[in-house]
């Protein structure tokens, strides 16, 4: 009963992100209602769950019947999906409430960069403060300073990282967003399994550049989605730099 109402919660505030990543680049009213792309046909106010305007329509627009967008259902299942995993981890705690949060920042920023290669500030500001203060009442003030202090290192780490790419490809190597973005790595994962993660996302990142490049002789990806995919991994599973550096000792 309560993974489903967890579910259920996750599909909803889902639904709420497909909004916030498809609208808030293009500053456009987060409340309006959806419309058909094609003819401009205006769904009930109670079908802002697009799992259930997919189900009651069958998949097809009622005007036009053109067929229904399937990524925002999917991403409203799979933010339930996730939401469940976090609270099997985790339960009712902190933890589960910072990976919640991960989460939506995840489905957010998937919708905006695939869709405009964007990462919005207000998205990056609005979770850092809500990790920011789920931190201080999980850990105590000076922790969190010390967690601050490593998302800036991370921050400069990605900055260098950018600047040097900038200069080998002799154009731009990394986004804007994604050097931002290192700020929450650096918080919630600290300096060491951060840097880490940077390694691991760009391993995961590579073969999916590579076929991209292959099939559409387009080398941009969006990099921002892989390194909140392997952020919200690694806070999941756990890890610390204790395993990090044993695992390097081993080998
Ligand atoms: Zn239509």
């Amino acid at each position: 009963m309560h993974l489903f109402i967890i579910f259920l919660l996750g599909t909803l505030l889902g639904s709420f992100y497909n909004r916030v990543g498809k609208r808030l680049p293009n500053e456009e009213n987060l409340l309006k209602r959806d419309c058909c792309n094609s003819c401009e046909y205006k769904y009930k106010w109670y079908e802002f769950s697009h799992i259930l305007q997919y189900f009651l329509r069958s998949g097809r627009c009622p005007n036009c019947r053109k067929r229904l967008d399937i990524v925002p259902v999917l991403n409203e299942f799979f933010t339930g999906m996730l939401f469940v995993i976090s609270y099997s981890i985790f339960g009712l705690s902190n933890e589960f409430l910072i990976s919640i949060g991960i989460v939506s920042m995840l489905m957010i920023i998937l919708i905006s960069d695939f869709s405009y290669m964007i990462i919005s500030d207000e998205v990056l500001i609005f979770f850092n403060t809500y990790f920011i203060i789920l931190l201080v009442f999980t850990i105590g003030v000076s922790q969190t300073i010390i967690q601050i202090l490593s998302g800036v290192f991370l921050f400069g780490v990605m900055y260098f990282i950018m600047l040097l790419g900038n200069f080998l490809l002799k154009g731009e190597s990394l986004g804007g967003g994604d050097v931002k973005m290192m700020f929450t790595f650096g918080l919630l994962l600290g300096p060491i399994v951060g840097v880490f993660s940077i390694f691991l996302s760009s391993l995961i990142a590579l073969p999916i550049s590579l076929i991209n490049m292959y099939i559409n002789k387009n080398h941009a990806i969006p990099f921002g989605p892989f390194l909140l995919v392997t952020l919200l991994f690694l806070f999941l599973i756990g890890i610390d730099s204790k395993d990090i550096i044993e695992a390097f000792q081993m080998i």
